[in-house]
């Protein structure tokens, strides 16, 4: 059979089509795979409730986007995505009326958090002034010498810490470890764990650096540009396209795969060594989640005034609330007060809503493959800190954590990140070897959030995979 395309790229999520242009752009022929009739994976939008009524269908908030080292070398905005900045990027209010924020500016965010002003302008400000740096190297497999090993050491120590450990070493007062731990809530890791500092970390560096924007539109956007600036590279994309078994692709170089450790196992069967597959087998699932987007006649009415200037409020009071709900998902039971993360996208762009009316982003994580509403529990944490919030609603939209892995196959029981990120995991992902995007497989290769770095909408598993493939498939050609 002759070959057809140099690579095929299964999956249009953010790393499928990042795999795509950086193969494009070094002049390879390549063809995107997606199962779904629609692009973008995880980078969706969709009317979900009402007509009129824009959701962002998975990611919402894109402070890894904006960040990402790959995705700032591509001319997206000439392909439509325009960042939106929220005035604040993210408030956490507490059950006294107030709310503690992250400010894009270090300085800001220090001086609001009183008493802890000090500590956290220590923590933050020197790494912030180096977050391209940073970028660079925990963007990448872990295994890999670093080019800033003292920036990278600086970053790390208080990184491998647990996020409740390190809070409560370093600040004094309620709002700095509420923020704290509520930001390190993302790793979907108990708070008491080795590096859920990490993501707190990360997260909020990022939000200083690049802040945590929202693109107008939504997040179809960014698939959108994605997809035009590879078409334009000469790219090709197949939609309704499930791939069942490596098979049916026609016959390429390469192979890049943006699906999941599981469903890679679901899709080669017994085709992958025995070894490799038992190693595949013991790679771990985070937590799920639970989602839910709201129509509604009005904006949120929040107690605190800080949270209706707020792209993105979590939820879930203290830092011990917060710390008891993230131990009781990882234990596999459901927190009576989950945490819980909403943003309100349609306050800073209007074209997500009727005049005056709004759209409410959220999920609360739940055990893995949980399938039980939450919208209950959901609604009451929200009236906890904005009373009157159920009067407002005009219809909402959910999904367990079975309903989104239905609805794509990388979100196996409603793991948002392609497997846990727990610090093996972190550094075995899916596999311990400097270049885990390498299967088995000749010239086939694994390009998911299930390689690193791992979850979140940023491309650059795609971008490391498809760079492993140029330099050991196309450079012999
Ligand atoms: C509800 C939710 C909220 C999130 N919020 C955020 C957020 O605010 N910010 C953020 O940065 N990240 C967020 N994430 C995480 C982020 O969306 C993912 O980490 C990211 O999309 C992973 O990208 P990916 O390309 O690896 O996989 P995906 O985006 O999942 O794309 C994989 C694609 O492959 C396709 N596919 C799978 N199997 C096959 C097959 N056999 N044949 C053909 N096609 C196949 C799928 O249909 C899908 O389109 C969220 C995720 C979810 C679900």
């Amino acid at each position: 059979m002759p070959i057809e395309y140099d690579a095929i790229i299964v999956g249009s999520g953010p790393n499928g089509l990042a795999a795509a242009i950086t193969l494009a752009r070094a002049g390879c022929s390549v063809l995107v795979c997606e199962a779904n009739a629609i692009i973008g994976g995880g980078a969706r939008s969709a009317e979900l409730t009402l007509p009129g009524f824009v959701h962002d269908v998975c990611s919402a908030v894109h402070p890894l986007a904006a960040g990402s080292p790959f995705f700032r070398t591509l001319p997206l905005e000439r392909f439509g995505l325009e960042w939106i900045q929220p005035e604040i990027p993210l408030a956490h209010p507490l059950d006294d009326g107030s709310a503690a924020r992250l400010y894009k500016d270090v300085d800001f965010t220090a001086d609001s958090l009183g008493i802890d002003a000090a500590a956290y302008r220590r923590l933050m400000k020197p790494l912030a002034h180096n977050w391209q740096t940073l970028a660079k190297e925990f963007l990448q497999p872990m295994l890999h010498f670093p080019q800033h090993p003292i920036t990278l050491a600086r970053f790390g120590i208080p990184a491998i810490c647990p996020s409740t450990l390190l809070a409560k070493f370093l600040f004094k007062h309620e709002p700095a470890r509420a923020l704290f731990a509520g930001i390190a809530a993302h790793s979907f890791l108990p708070l008491e764990a080795p590096v859920s500092s990490a993501f707190a970390l990360v997260l909020g560096l990022a939000g200083h650096a690049v802040g945590w924007p929202i693109p107008r539109g939504g997040s179809q956007q960014i698939a959108n540009a994605l997809a035009d600036y590879l078409r334009e590279l000469g790219g090709s994309i197949e939609v309704n396209c499930r791939v069942e078994s490596l098979r049916q692709l026609p016959k390429s170089r390469a192979v890049l795969l943006d699906i999941s450790v599981w469903e890679f196992l679901r899709i080669t069967g017994e085709q992958l060594p025995a070894g490799y597959r038992r190693r595949l087998r013991s790679f771990r699932h985070a937590p799920g989640i639970f989602k839910i987007d709201y129509a509604l006649s009005e904006p949120v009415p929040w107690k605190s005034e800080t949270c209706h200037r707020a792209g993105t409020i979590h939820l879930g009071g203290g830092i011990d609330e917060i710390a008891a709900a993230e131990r009781e998902v990882a234990r596999g039971t459901i927190p009576e007060r989950p945490f819980l993360l909403v943003a309100q996208q349609s306050l800073f762009d209007s074209t997500r809503a009727p005049r005056g009316q709004h759209t409410l982003w959220g999920y609360c994580h739940v055990p893995f493959d949980c399938n039980i509403d939450m919208s209950n529990k959901i609604e009451s944490q929200i009236e906890r800190f904005a009373p009157g919030f159920r009067d407002c609603i005009l219809a909402r939209h959910t999904m367990t954590a079975t309903d989104l892995a239905r609805a794509n196959p990388n979100l196996t029981g409603g793991d948002i990140n392609g497997g846990a990120a727990n610090l093996t995991q972190l550094i075995a992902r899916p596999i311990l070897s400097p270049t885990p995007y390498r299967t088995p497989l000749p010239g086939v290769y694994l390009c998911s959030a299930s390689t690193p770095p791992g979850g979140g909408v940023h491309g650059m598993c795609g971008y490391h995979a498809a760079r492993a493939a140029l330099g050991e498939i196309f450079a012999k050609h």
